[in-house]
This record gives C-alpha cells, sequence and structure tokens, in this order.
C-alpha cells in the first residue's frame, strides 16, 4: 500500500495553466507567460529547465484525464522555462513560430501563435537539464532559436568573470534580442551561416572548456563532431542535444535521438 503510494507520488501530475500573457518579441518568437497555483512549488533553481506541454490527439488542449485508457497518452511538447516569478506564480516561455501545413502534428507552434489571454494549457514537469561544468578556464556555448530561451538561463548564471563564445543562430536579424550574460562571454549572431560554420571559424582558446550545444538534430551531430571528436572535451564537459529535427515532429525525433545515443555509444 505504502509502495503503491510512494509510485504515485512520483508520477508527475499534469498543472493547469493559464495564459497571463502572449506577446510577439521578434519576427520569429512568441513568449508567453503562463500562470498557475502550482509554480509556487516549482524549485527556485528551475529556469533553464524544461516542462511538457500536453495536448489531445487533435491538438487542442481540452484533456480529459480521469477518463483516459489504459495505455492511452496525450502527446507531449517540451518547452523551456525561461523565467520564473515564484510571487507572482508566473512562468515565461518562448515559443518559435512555425507553421507546420500536416494538422496531425505542429500542435504547440500552432497553440503558441493562437494563444489568448484566459486560455488554458496542462504542463508537466519541471525536468532538469545537464548542469554545465563551471570549473573550467572557459565556455563554449552554441545554440539555434529553440535553445535560445535554455541558453539565456544558463548564460545568466554563470559567474561573473567567465569567458567564451555564445554562438546563436536566429532566422532573421531582427530576431536577435538581449541577454544578460558575463562581460567576456562574446555573443555571436549567426543568420545566414551555419552554427557549425561559425563555430568552426572561431579560434580554439588555451585551457579546459566546457561545451554547451541545444539545436536541430543534423546541427547538433555535425557540432558533436567538431567538439567530441575533432577537439576532443571530455565527456563531463559537454552538454550536446538536439531540440528538434527538420521534418519530424516531437515523437518521431525522441526516437531518433534514442537511436543516435545508441549508435553514438551515449
Ligand atoms: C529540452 C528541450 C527544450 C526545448 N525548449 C524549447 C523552447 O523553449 N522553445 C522552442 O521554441 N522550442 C523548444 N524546444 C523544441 C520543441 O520541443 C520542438 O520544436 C517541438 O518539435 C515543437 O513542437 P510542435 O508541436 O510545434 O511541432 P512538432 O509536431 O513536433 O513538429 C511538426 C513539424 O514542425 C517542425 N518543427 C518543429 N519545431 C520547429 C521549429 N522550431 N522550427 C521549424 N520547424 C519546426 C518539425 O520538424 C515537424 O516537421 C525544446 C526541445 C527540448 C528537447
Amino acid at each position: 500500500m505504502q509502495k503503491d503510494m510512494q509510485k504515485k507520488k512520483k508520477k508527475p501530475s499534469p498543472k493547469l495553466m493559464t495564459v497571463a500573457s502572449t506577446q510577439q518579441i521578434t519576427p520569429n518568437m512568441q513568449r508567453i507567460t503562463l500562470q498557475g497555483e502550482a509554480l509556487a512549488n516549482f524549485p527556485q533553481d528551475c529556469e533553464g529547465s524544461y516542462i511538457k506541454l500536453i495536448f489531445n490527439a487533435e491538438g487542442g488542449t481540452d484533456i480529459d484525464f480521469a477518463n483516459m485508457g489504459e495505455g492511452q497518452r496525450p502527446s507531449m511538447r517540451t518547452y523551456t522555462i525561461r523565467r520564473i516569478s515564484h510571487e507572482n506564480q508566473t512562468i515565461e516561455v518562448d515559443f518559435v513560430r512555425h507553421i507546420t501545413h500536416d494538422l496531425q502534428c505542429g500542435f504547440a507552434g500552432r497553440w503558441a501563435m493562437n494563444a489568448q489571454v484566459g486560455d488554458q494549457i496542462f504542463i508537466a514537469g519541471p525536468g532538469a537539464i545537464q548542469d554545465l561544468n563551471t570549473d573550467v578556464d572557459w565556455f563554449f556555448m552554441a545554440a539555434d532559436m529553440t535553445a535560445l530561451p535554455a541558453l539565456s538561463a544558463k548564460a545568466r548564471l554563470l559567474p561573473a568573470d567567465t569567458k567564451g563564445y555564445a554562438v546563436i543562430k536566429v532566422l532573421e536579424q531582427t530576431d536577435v534580442q538581449p541577454l544578460e550574460v558575463p562581460e567576456n562571454l562574446e555573443v555571436i549572431w549567426v543568420t545566414e551561416e551555419s552554427l557549425e560554420d561559425k563555430v568552426r571559424e572561431l579560434d580554439w582558446l588555451d585551457g579546459e572548456v566546457s561545451v554547451w550545444v541545444a539545436c536541430e538534430f543534423d546541427s547538433m551531430r555535425a557540432l558533436r563532431t567538431y567538439f567530441r571528436n575533432e577537439k576532443e572535451v571530455d565527456r563531463e564537459n559537454i552538454y550536446i542535444s538536439s531540440y528538434w529535427k527538420q521534418g519530424v515532429s516531437e515523437d518521431g525525433h525522441k526516437t531518433i535521438k534514442q537511436q543516435d545515443a545508441q549508435e553514438y555509444g551515449e
């Protein structure tokens, strides 16, 4: 009985959130502030952690959890807590605006672009992503727009004397946004060039490096080859993750990611 209760406790329960505000902060980014009482219990240090947005099979947000059949699962999409205010019980989530014509997927992008103040959505989480090793000489960070919220949360908390690079690929020059980063962490915005090409162009600094990379699957693989195989950065000094895959929805991406991790020996 006690065991059953412990099991139940561990299972993340969906939390209902209400859209408190929504703003297109740059041409391809929608910032949505979600409000909900459950946020009062989120850890203090959850900025940069992820949440799952929960959708029904049609991409709607109306979900009857109580009558969900055995083995039935709602669709989930992963997003980052950019900011939390425990006082206001709100989180800020930045969504890349993208259009999917196939109505069987693209749920999160579509929801974010159409959300109105007062709309409701269930979320699960938060789940933590691997921390950066900060006991190093310098940092190399790289992200596309899906990982810009996570990079901004991570970089904001780096020690003040941190040096190195943060390379960020945006869809348009006007997607550049202000970031709070240590003075000697050089932020380099890329539009035309690929993330990999820009990363390869930058001078490799002396000493031990900590690498943080999150972006589209193919870019992630190219950057992994560079950092792991060519520069031989130690595994414990690298966080490298694909956040989405061109042409594949999140469920398909998850499967591909697992296969890739096995092949790569993660
Ligand atoms: C840990 C983690 C944190 C993340 N945090 C964020 C975040 O804060 N903000 C954010 O915007 N994304 C974030 N992502 C990425 C996000 O989960 C994916 O982009 C997700 O696929 C979007 O779901 P969807 O329902 O809109 O599209 P899906 O149904 O998953 O995919 C439908 C189609 O849209 C394409 N697609 C998906 N995302 C994009 C995109 N960004 N641009 C162009 N085409 C796309 C797919 O390739 C597919 O063809 C995160 C991912 C992870 C793993």
